[in-house]
């Protein structure tokens, strides 16, 4: 074991984790020359596309060190982006080291922080990689300093790099040999395999990945899932070098995959400890804690029949990534399809675009929302997911909504109208501290809610791209929020309503009948569009009757995808629907509840 490294490589986005990756890779000949591509481990389409890693990627290396010997290395390339941090706190748990990466033209950013912290927390050996030495701009010297004084690493023995040139690579493999442990572990001990990623394949079932902490693992064995307490028979152990290659057997300290017939993700869950049947330890290592979603939205078929392909669908992804939940949704406007959670935007963007890439399904998305807890007169707490989970306003004593702690890294420029807009939004100054004369770190807690509508675009577009950021849930608050019903001829409709804070009710209630009065065609009476709190009508809008038939209509949004949506829907059986006695055609449900 004395020859075996597990480490990962852990940055902020676009830092250069990947293309170090790569070279690590082809200097270690583990990949072929000629099969070699740009960010080679990040391997789905959406991953190259956007240039971002979305999944953990293990791979073993071979390395012939200064010291004349060989050395395995295992490898694990991590996300940057803050959604996906669990995956970066699985990888480490299965690493004693990591390789800190640090982009030396933009020094320390807040996923930087945010994923150090995550390796000292976990006690890693922690290398600095100060990389791109090879643009023009970078200070080197200036982010060396920066890793001293806002992470409080010891720089000194930091490594100066550049991943897209090849510079330095040789000095970052003997650094893995020198400094970071191998690991400990008793190959005669009884078998503990932590499942660290789990990912389904049709033909052969689940394929857990493990980092093995003690005994080892081979084909034939019958091995129990410590969670679940099921027994399967393996089918093959292998390692990752860089595509999966059977192999006979895993042991301790490595890090590989076993594959044994287990048909869902349930009985194999990420984190959950493989024992030897016959010869089984009497503790499970410890797992990960469970992430939990914060972010909601519902996921329609645009074509009704394609119902049962979404299931299918979503529990495919699901299998894949263990923090997507979802259950049966059934919306008057919009019929059957599924209210899913994530972990952040970013989580359920990429999802809804799987979906429709993947599997070629048309499919709505409703604007996000967050869970809220609401505390009843009787004392009981539920959690609403949805505007129509809210009881009465008479049964309700209070109102919580999620908060994070904002942590924006910014030039300090942009500091006023970055303050401005978290103010805007409802947030709570905590700190701003300067890191260089040029950048500051500002702080503030902020509603959940306030940041999922479009902080984030905002923020880049007011500190032109240069501000970077990370949040951590801070819990529930107590909050001044209701619920805004819409009524369109004195009939309230679910679909419409949205729960807001009280200051801004006002305001978002008229533009939403605003944008109604425009969506809901004329009828042979006047119809009234109400928006209202309890019975308190707070505004009101008017569809004057028709006089003439003029159907010509026109929908808010001219986007070609929405456009192609609504030509399909109209093919569909149901155009029309009836709110009581107003009949609203599907489009407008649609034009209004796609979240754009
Ligand atoms: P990741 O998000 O941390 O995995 O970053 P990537 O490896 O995907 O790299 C982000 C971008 O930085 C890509 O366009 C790379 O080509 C570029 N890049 C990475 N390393 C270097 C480097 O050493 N020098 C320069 N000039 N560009 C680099
Ligand atoms: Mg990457």
């Amino acid at each position: 074991m004395d020859n075996i490294r597990n480490f990962c490589i852990i940055a902020h986005v676009d830092h250069g984790k990947s293309t170090l990756a790569d070279r690590l890779l082809e200097y270690t000949n583990t990949i072929e020359s000629r099969r070699m591509r740009e960010q080679f481990l990040d391997t789905m389409d959406i991953e190259r596309e956007r240039g971002i890693t979305i999944k953990l990627v293990p791979v073993r290396m071979k390395y012939k060190a200064n010291d004349g010997q060989e050395y395995i290395l295992n490898l694990i390339d991590t996300p940057g982006h803050v959604d996906f941090s669990y995956e970066v706190s699985r990888s480490l748990a299965a690493c004693e080291g990591a390789l800190l990466v640090v982009d030396a033209t933009q020094g320390v950013e807040a996923q930087t922080l945010a994923n150090a912290y995550l390796a000292v927390d976990q006690g890693l050996e922690i290398i600095p990689v100060i990389n791109k030495i090879d643009l023009p701009s970078a200070q080197p010297d200036e982010v060396l300093r920066q890793i001293e004084e806002i992470i409080g690493l010891d720089a000194s023995q930091a490594l100066l790099v550049s991943a897209k040139e090849g510079i330095g690579i040789p000095e970052v493999l003997e650094a893995i040999v020198k400094r970071i442990p191998p690991p400990k572990g008793d190959v005669n001990a009884p078998l503990q395999a932590l499942i660290f990623d789990s990912v389904y394949d049709n033909y052969r079932g689940v394929i857990s990945y493990v980092r093995l902490v003690n005994g080892s693992v081979k084909k034939g064995q019958n091995i129990l899932f410590m969670a679940t307490r099921k027994v399967y028979e393996v089918e093959e152990v292998g390692f990752f070098i860089p595509f999966m290659s059977p192999s006979e057997e895993i042991r301790a300290g490595e890090v590989g995959y076993v594959i044994a017939n287990v048909k869902t993700l349930f009985e194999a869950r990420v984190g959950d400890t493989i024992t030897d049947a016959n010869k089984p330890t009497d503790r499970p290592l410890p797992g990960y804690k469970h992430v939990k979603p914060v972010v909601f939205c519902g996921l329609f078929p645009v074509d009704r029949d394609d119902f049962p392909r979404l299931r299918e669908a979503i529990e495919k992804l699901q299998l894949n990534d263990s923090a997507l939940t979802f259950e049966p949704e059934t919306s008057e406007a919009l019929g059957f399809g599924f209210r899913c959670g994530f972990l952040g935007l970013l989580h359920m963007d990429i999802t809804v675009e799987r979906l429709k890439r993947e599997f070629d399904i048309d499919l709505v998305a409703t604007a996000p929302n967050v869970a809220y807890e609401v505390v009843l007169t009787d004392g009981n707490i539920i959690e609403a997911h949805r505007p129509s989970d809210f009881p009465e306003p008479t049964k309700i004593e209070e109102i919580r909504e999620p908060y994070i702690k904002l942590t924006i890294f910014l030039p300090s420029d942009y500091v006023g109208k970055a303050m401005k807009l978290c103010q805007d939004r409802r947030g709570e100054f905590v700190s701003l501290d300067y890191i260089t004369p040029e950048r500051v770190r500002l702080i503030y807690n902020l509603p959940l809610a306030e940041f999922i509508i479009d902080f984030h675009d905002r923020l880049k577009s007011i500190t032109r791209g240069y501000a970077s950021i990370d949040y951590e849930h801070i819990g529930y608050k107590k909050s001044d929020l209701v619920k805004v019903d819409i009524l369109i001829h004195g009939e309230p409709v679910d679909a419409f309503s949205f729960i807001c804070h009280r200051d801004n009710a006002y305001k978002r209630a008229l533009s939403v009948i605003k944008k109604l009065k425009e969506l809901i065609p004329r009828q042979l009476f006047e119809v009234a569009i109400q928006a209202s709190i309890g019975s308190r009508v707070i505004a009101r809008e008017n569809v004057k009757p028709l006089r003439k038939n003029v159907l010509a209509k026109c929908y808010g949004g001219d986007v070609t995808r929405k456009r192609k949506l609504l030509e399909k829907q109209k093919e569909g059986k149901e155009k029309m629907k009836m709110i009581g006695k107003v009949q609203i055609p599907q489009e407008a449900f649609l034009a209004f509840l796609q979240a754009d």
